[in-house]
This record gives structure tokens, sequence and C-alpha cells, in this order.
């Protein structure tokens, strides 16, 4: 029964965020829980941002992967209201990774951005509204590159 769980879990880890190609979900700490009873799997997770559309994918793409697993027949998938998701769930080499690849930064426990292109803390957000829903607009002062943050 270890064995499976362990399997599923190791399922779980392999699935990316489909924003973030070669990250995986359980890297950005959206992951709370996997349980299996029986030929049943369970996944709790914590989404980033709550309206981000990208959820149902990767519930999808998280279904697919555990229901792969010999020995699982279903995957139940289920978004957490709490606990809220932050910045501290991220593995560092996982925030280093986002934001050399994707210039794309997290916001500081503290509410603070730093520039992921020169490490300035002159960063202020600009839009709301940035590429995706998931991620609104910032501006580095001090190298004038726009940046992306995580939300
Ligand atoms: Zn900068």
């Amino acid at each position: 029964m270890t064995a499976l769980l362990d399997r599923v879990t190791a399922a779980v880890g392999s699935v990316h965020d489909p924003e973030y190609p070669g990250v995986s979900i359980a890297e950005l700490g959206l992951v709370e829980d996997v349980a299996v009873t029986g030929d049943r799997a369970s996944v709790q997770m914590i989404p980033t941002y709550g309206g981000c559309p990208a959820l149902n994918f990767i519930a999808e793409d998280v279904r697919t992967a555990v229901t792969a697993v010999p020995g699982v027949e279903v995957c139940d998938v289920e978004w957490l209201r709490s606990p809220i998701w932050t910045q501290d769930r991220v593995a560092p080499h996982v925030v280093q990774f986002l934001e050399s690849e994707f210039t794309v930064t997290l916001r500081r426990t503290d509410g603070t951005l730093v520039c992921p292109v020169c490490g300035s803390g002159t960063v202020r957000d600009t839009s709301p509204m940035g590429p995706s829903r998931c991620r609104s607009l910032a501006y580095c002062d001090d190298c004038r590159n726009p940046v992306e943050v995580m939300r």
C-alpha cells in the first residue's frame, strides 16, 4: 500500500505547471496532500491564484498522470481554499529558475519585490493585468525592465 502511495506521489510530482515548463507543481508548492484508498487516489492542491484558468489543465494533467499508475482506477483532485498559497512554499532553487528563465519574480512575504534581472529593490507594480491572469506586471526603475509577478 505504501509503495502505491509512493508511485502516486511520484506521478503527481511529474506534472509540470503549464505556465512554467520545467517546473513541477510539487516544486511550486501546489501539492498539499496525496492519499490512496484501495484503487482510489485523492490529491489535494492549493492554487497560486483562485481565478487562474490553468487550474483546470493542471487538475486534468494530475488525473491523467495518476490514473496511469498501475493499481489506480480513480483520481480525485480537490483545490483547497486554505491554507493560502504563499511564495515561501516554492523551493528556493525554483524561485531562482523562475527568475532566470521567465523573468518572473515572487512577492516576498513582506510584500516587497526584487528585480529578477538586476536584483534592485526599486520595483513598482504597474498593472494587475499581466500576460495571464496568474501574473501581474511590474517595472524595475533601475534596469528599466518589465518584470512579471507570479500570484
Ligand atoms: Zn532591474
